[in-house]
């Protein structure tokens, strides 16, 4: 069976993981371990790579045993209280929280401190325990309200103000949605598309990139939200589109003679798993 294959040119780490992962690498270069909070990356191969030189994946509670130790804390951020269970064990913190985060974090919370007199609600458009969004309500004192679609927000109380913000990496199409039905209860809303602009500019070029292919490789670790938000966009424009997280999960039935197979990924999706996967369907169908 012959194949064209092409991976994506605009897939693979977005640059808060990328940063993330360097740091990592780096003070791994030097130290046998390193703790991470949390995985540094939602995918399953990269993180058998970095744990492969010394790193570990410790939880809160994990945490909270250590003592005058290094910490990484991810792209993703977090709340103040994580920083000051750091100060408090002395733990050295190797904060990888990504710039686009860390200003949201700052915006979501001077609205907070800002509406607060007048007893306004921060609403955020994300997934409830995602570490993002847990990150952005603590800048709140745990006050801001998480809605995931629509159906949740009606239970929000319109007759208070609200500021409505987003996850980074959430689907822009459902933000405007939710955005158009905050706006239709409280004319007065506060709209802040955070969406991350490597996201936005991921999904234009995904679109293109799934149409113009027959077959759709979507390569993403199942932890990844960004991976899942990707992978529903391709396929709705190229039902034949498949999500697999390693090379040998491909199925050969997939395809069909001369096909154009595009392979591409989430943020969170390292390039080197991209190729790895054309390499294997290179050698599985060209040799026929
Ligand atoms: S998706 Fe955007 S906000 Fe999230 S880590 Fe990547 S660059 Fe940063």
């Amino acid at each position: 069976m012959r194949l064209t294959l092409e991976i994506d040119p605009r897939s693979g780490f977005c640059p808060g993981v990328i940063r993330a992962v360097e740091q990592a690498e780096n003070y791994l270069k030097f130290n046998r371990r390193l703790c991470s909070l949390g995985a540094i990356v939602h995918n399953t191969a990269e993180l058998e790579r970095l744990q492969g030189k010394g790193l570990e994946i410790v939880s809160l509670d994990e945490m909270a045993q250590l003592r005058h130790d290094v910490v990484l804390i991810r792209a993703h951020g977090e709340p103040p209280e994580t920083y000051a269970l750091a100060r408090a064990n002395d733990l050295q913190v190797i904060d990888c929280t990504c710039p686009v985060v860390l200003k949201l974090q700052q915006r979501v919370h001077e609205t907070w401190l800002r509406l607060r007199p007048t007893g306004g609600q921060v609403v955020i458009f994300g997934r409830k325990g995602h570490a993002e969004v847990n990150g952005l309500v603590g800048q709140t004192d745990g006050e801001a309200i998480v809605v995931g679609d629509v159906e949740e927000a009606r239970a929000l109380d319109f007759s208070r103000p609200v500021a409505l913000f987003s996850q980074t990496t959430r689907d822009p199409g459902d933000f405007q949605r939710l955005a158009e039905f905050i706006r239709s209860q409280c004319p007065g809303a506060e709209v802040y598309d955070t969406i991350c602009r490597q996201v936005v500019q991921r999904h234009k070029s995904l679109v293109a990139f799934a149409r113009e292919h027959d077959v759709i490789l979507f390569v993403s670790g199942r932890e990844s939200s960004n991976g899942k938000v990707l992978y529903e966009l391709c396929r709705s424009v190229n039902p034949r589109t498949y999500r697999l997280e390693t090379a040998d999960q491909t199925d050969l039935a997939w395809f069909r003679d001369g096909d154009k197979v595009g392979i591409c990924g989430a943020t969170s999706t390292p390039q080197w798993q991209l190729e790895e996967i054309f390499i294997y369907l290179q050698a599985a169908t060209q040799n026929d």
